[in-house]
């Protein structure tokens, strides 16, 4: 096959995996001749979706981005403690317990919470205009030998080398190669709000500058300051219908009714309280989550990142961090196998491979713990026979006893990705140390194929 000078890599949706993506291919990989294109369903990217939080992972990544603005305070709000989740109790308001950091020395990398619109507009600043393709919505994905396509709703359709499947949780390029795959409604729905921070502020006593999570024996509830003077309200209730009727009945990011919000929290402390009666408005996000991936590399020429690749249903609030990691490792698995140093990159289809193997490889392993806990917990409802007393006990317990997550938030994919290299080579170096010592026995490869073959 002819060797292109130029590598041609097209990504579907414009989503925070997608742009931070095509930013890490960019500069991170730094590969010349890497012709990057980005398709979006959307036909203008607005300001969508209510608070994001992004961890110490996350926001070290964005600065190895050269994303320097999303660590100001400006963009984002990290609370004066300095300690990242806050739980305390629905009814009493004691703080119950706290996470905290356990090696983040730079206070600009901890957790930080955003309107997703506002570190969606601070990435697109980092992505040349003319390479995003709005209005494009992705109806299937194919792969062939000398290259992949994805075919758009409006008949049209885009070509390249390698395909980076972004758009999202309900991935058509993920479905295109595992057409079986299934989401799950794990039980729980999100009512969220996004506001001025004015409505609020000054008008709830002791209303706490930190974020805070509220537990109760079944709901939750999460309020938060968020940069550029926004506020963010998050109820989360237990919905008993099953994923057939949730779907038909709600969709994502679906007005909600702000007095079901407030109807479910009246018993729940005054602060909550008044924090639902000042909230304007709630948007609904059911949550879904699917099976680990049993691969991450397709045909040779494909891959998914973000929540197409692992569909965890916002659990840990970890997807804003997972796709930032996710583009830095494919930015570090093209930077690898194509040698940007050398004059001429080789974009031979076994370099292809060799980067999307890397990429998929490092965030595999770990794209899969994290899912092994989400449906661990999915159907796990609190129980029904105990007293008053017993089930506030069990409140406490579970709250303090929540497991330590820093392998989540403060995630080293730098180092991952640097035990991936080594691993590889190791078994490189086996494969061919294998394969000389049955060239000697059988003197040629041809043999060698029929030395194992009389084994068998
Ligand atoms: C509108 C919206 C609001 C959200 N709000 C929140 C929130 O408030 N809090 C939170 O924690 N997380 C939210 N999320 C999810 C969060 O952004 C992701 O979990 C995380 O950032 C990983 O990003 P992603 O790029 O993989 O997925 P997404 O952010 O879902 O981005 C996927 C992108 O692909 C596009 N896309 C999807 N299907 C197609 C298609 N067929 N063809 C072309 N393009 C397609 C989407 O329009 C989107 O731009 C939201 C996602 C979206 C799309």
């Amino acid at each position: 096959m002819e060797e292109k000078d130029t590598l041609r890599v097209i990504i579907a949706g414009a989503g925070i995996a997608g742009l931070s993506a095509a930013i890490a291919l960019e500069r991170v990989s730094a590969v010349p001749n890497l012709n990057i294109q980005l398709y979006e369903q959307a036909p203008e990217l607005l300001e969508i979706g209510a608070s994001i939080a992004i961890s110490p992972n996350g926001m070290r990544t964005l600065e190895k981005l050269g994303v320097h603005e999303a660590l100001t305070d400006e963009v984002g709000y990290r609370g004066p403690s300095g300690i990242p989740q806050i739980f305390r109790h629905w009814k009493t308001d004691r703080v119950v317990s706290v996470d905290n950091h356990t090696d983040v020395p730079d206070p600009r990398h901890h957790t930080t919470r955003f309107h997703r619109g506002h570190l969606h507009s601070t990435l697109l600043k980092h992505v040349p205009a003319q390479s995003i393709h709005l209005n494009k919505k992705v109806v299937r994905a194919e792969i062939r030998q000398d290259g992949v396509s994805l075919l758009f709703e409006d008949g049209n359709s885009a070509h390249g080398d390698i395909l980076i499947g972004a758009d999202g949780i309900r991935s058509k390029v993920r479905q295109s190669f595992i057409p079986d795959y299934k989401l799950r409604f794990t039980g729980k729905v999100f009512m969220r709000a996004t506001f001025d921070a004015s409505l609020v502020e000054g008008k709830i006593p002791d209303l706490p500058a930190d974020s805070m999570h509220w537990w109760g024996p079944k709901d939750n509830f999460f309020a938060s300051r968020l940069g550029k003077g926004q506020y963010t309200t998050v109820g989360a209730y237990d919905d008993p219908r099953t994923t057939e009727e949730l779907e038909r009945n709600i969709f994502w990011g679906q007005r909600g009714n702000v007095d079901f919000l407030r109807e479910r929290y009246k018993d729940w402390n005054p602060t909550i309280r008044a924090l639902t009666q000042l909230t304007p408005y709630t948007n609904l996000y059911p949550n879904f989550a699917g099976d680990a991936l049993p691969t991450w590399v397709f045909g040779s020429r494909a891959t998914l990142i973000g929540d197409a690749a692992h569909a965890h249903g916002g659990a840990f609030a970890a997807g804003g961090s997972l796709a930032l990691d996710d583009a830095l490792a494919l930015g570090l698995a093209f930077k690898h196998a194509f040698n940007p140093s050398s004059t001429r990159p080789s974009f031979a289809v076994e370099n292809i491979v060799k980067a999307l193997k890397l990429y998929g490889k490092t965030r595999q392993p770990h794209a899969a713990r994290l899912l092994r806990i989400v449906h661990n917990q999915i159907g796990q409802r609190p129980r029904v026979d105990i007293t008053a007393e017993e089930e506030d006990a069990a409140l406490v317990a579970k709250m303090k006893s929540r497991p330590n997550t820093a392998w989540l938030s403060e995630h080293d994919v730098e180092a991952a990705f640097a035990a991936t290299v080594e691993q590889l080579e190791a078994e490189d170096a086996i494969e061919e140390s294998q394969s000389l010592g049955n060239t000697k026995l059988g003197e040629t490869p041809g043999q060698v194929i029929e030395l194992k073959g009389s084994k068998i």
